[in-house]
């Protein structure tokens, strides 16, 4: 791969794909444009981190990191005690690089529904354009597979990514909730880490799918209830016309050592308590 790969633009769907996170594309579209000899000082950095971003000084080392774990932003130590960060180019080993590109025969079989998953909405008949969309963006861990991928009218995309913008803060805690094999951990750990606050059922849905498609992944908040877990949910109704459901953990438990082991037997201890021996 020797073939020289173009920074995307700013406001490409390939970064938002990539970084998700509205603060690191803010910082990487402000590096973008101050790339070549306008590269901004340490200290100027901090302070867009701290201006635009509203974000405390002390987060900069951790922006960059994230950031270069995708691109080349070397330290130019001109002048000294205040370095240079270049937008350079891709990271010699970005992650993703390779399989970033989705391939156009998988593009092709993703968007043969000619359809929006979401609204249903068609381009010969109300003309509108599809993309490919990462169910769970690659920000949070959701890959180039293809069942990851979906069609998506640009509408629905956009208000797909102003949604998950809201979650940004989580980012990182979601990106670890989906990392687990079982999909009642990925659940558990996704309430937790929103800390008792309110967390929206198709976040919830998607992060129980992001291993392996959960049907009914409602009953496996009825496991969390048989591990102990107590979680209350709440319907709204005011988001257009749309009504939500939220979840919200009030309490968590340790996980067991097997969490099926412990549902299991659970399951049977009800199921004895509700059949009486010798009937
Ligand atoms: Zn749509």
């Amino acid at each position: 791969m020797s073939e020289e790969r173009p920074l995307p633009e700013p406001d490409s769907e390939e970064l938002f794909s990539l970084l998700g996170p509205s603060a690191l594309r803010t910082l990487y579209g402000w590096l973008y444009r101050r790339r070549g000899d306008n590269a901004p000082t340490m200290a100027e950095v901090r302070l867009f981190m701290a201006d635009a971003l509203g974000e405390p000084q002390e987060h900069i080392d951790r922006r960059l990191r994230e950031l270069r774990r995708y691109f080349d932003i070397p330290s130019v130590p001109t002048p000294p005690g205040n370095p240079r960060y270049p937008l350079r180019g891709w990271a010699a080993n970005a992650p993703d690089s390779q399989n970033l590109a989705i391939s156009s025969r998988v593009r092709a079989q993703v968007l043969a529904p000619q359809r929006c998953f979401q609204c249903g909405k068609t381009p010969k008949e109300d003309r509108v354009k599809l993309v490919v969309d990462h169910k769970v963006p690659q920000s949070w861990g959701g890959g180039n597979e293809q069942e990851n991928l979906q069609p998506l009218c640009e509408e629905c995309n956009a208000g797909k990514r102003d949604y998950f913008q809201t979650y940004d803060v989580h980012a990182e805690s979601i990106r670890a909730a989906i990392n687990y094999a079982e999909p009642q951990r990925r659940i558990g750990e996704l309430l937790r880490a929103f800390d008792g606050d309110w967390v929206r059922t198709d976040l919830l849905g998607i992060v129980a799918s992001a291993q392996e498609f959960q049907e009914d992944w409602q009953r496996r908040l009825r496991d969390l209830r048989f591990l102990g877990w107590e979680i209350e949910y709440q319907r709204r109704h005011y988001e257009g016309a749309r009504v939500w459901t939220y979840y919200r953990v009030k309490k968590w438990r340790p996980w067991p050592a097997s969490i099926r082991d412990a549902i299991t037997a659970e399951e049977r201890r009800r199921r004895s308590r509700e059949r009486p021996s010798g009937a």
